[in-house]
């Protein structure tokens, strides 16, 4: 089956699908993206997505290109079109094409290109085992709190990981503390409490950290809300990443120190679970 792209307008096979030289996502990374589980055929926390979505835009003065009502139509199409069950949907909204000039004129439209596929969760293997995680400065911008497509930061760090084994990376500051990974949330937990960093411009408000955040609620486990460094993340008794992608994953290795037992923790293990009971209501809902 041959996939199928939304390219401003139009639904067109992948290999015909294309944006023009002088868009500003290509020339400059202006732009912004999301990106939302596709769970039985459908979009899992979608109005957390979109409010995120009309954020990033609004931080940087890009107008929704259309109502949500007209967007949840051609989301639903591009997941139909490329009958994708289980996996991810894609948006990407730029200011749109205009001769090259960094500062932008009015007037420019944006453009949207919405893209759906295939990707199965987490494997269970992953879940039992957990994951290890390197640990490099982050050298990214100063609004990380924007789902902006500029992600060279992210995409260095991604693949520093990669060369080294590890699942990913936790970026740093420059005080010593985690930022966050390069495209997840870092969380540890001590002594039965579970911290991860603050909402501000050092990182994303993931949608499934907000998730994370309702369960932790829900079950009464306290949450401190506050900067780790990595050493504290070494000591800690279980560490976790999560993202719309990977769920709630275990990390067991922080750069050469083996985290807690190095297995998957019970804190860690009852998020999951919890995690796993709000797509099992969604499913049925
Ligand atoms: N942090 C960064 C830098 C990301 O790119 C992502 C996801 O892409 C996340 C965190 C996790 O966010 P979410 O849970 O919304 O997928």
């Amino acid at each position: 089956m041959s996939r199928i792209a939304y390219v401003d307008g139009r639904y067109v096979p992948h290999r015909y699908a294309s944006v023009h030289i002088e868009d500003r996502g290509f020339q400059f990374a202006d732009g912004i993206y999301e990106v939302v589980a596709v769970i039985g055929g459908r979009r899992f926390d979608e109005p957390r997505h979109l409010d995120r979505l009309e954020r990033s835009l609004g931080e940087i003065d890009i107008m929704m290109p259309m109502s949500r009502a007209a967007l949840a139509c051609v989301m639903d199409e591009v997941v139909r079109r490329n009958r994708v069950t289980d996996g991810i949907l894609y948006l990407q909204i730029t200011r749109g094409s205009a001769p090259r000039d960094h500062g932008w004129r009015d007037g420019v439209s944006p453009k949207m290109v919405v893209t759906s596929r295939h990707q199965p969760a987490p494997s269970g293997q992953t879940i039992e085992n957990g994951v290890p995680v390197i640990t490099a400065p982050d050298q990214r911008w100063r609004r990380n709190d924007i789902k902006s497509v500029a992600l060279l930061g992210n995409v260095l760090g991604k693949q520093k990981a990669r060369r080294a084994g590890a699942y990913e990376t936790w970026m740093v500051d420059s005080t010593g503390m985690v930022t966050e990974g390069t495209s997840t949330n870092a969380w540890i937990v001590v002594g039965g409490q579970i911290i991860t960093r603050p909402l501000g411009p050092d990182i994303l408000g993931g949608i499934t950290r907000a998730a994370v955040l309702d369960i932790a609620r829900e079950l009464q486990i306290t949450v401190d809300q506050r900067p780790f460094s990595v050493d504290e993340a070494g000591d800690a008794d279980e560490a976790f990443l999560t993202s719309t992608t990977a769920y709630i994953i275990p990390v067991t290795q922080i750069d050469e120190k083996v985290v807690g037992t190095g297995k998957p923790g019970p804190v860690t293990a009852r998020l999951l679970e919890n995690y796993h009971r709000l797509i099992d209501e969604f499913l049925k809902s």
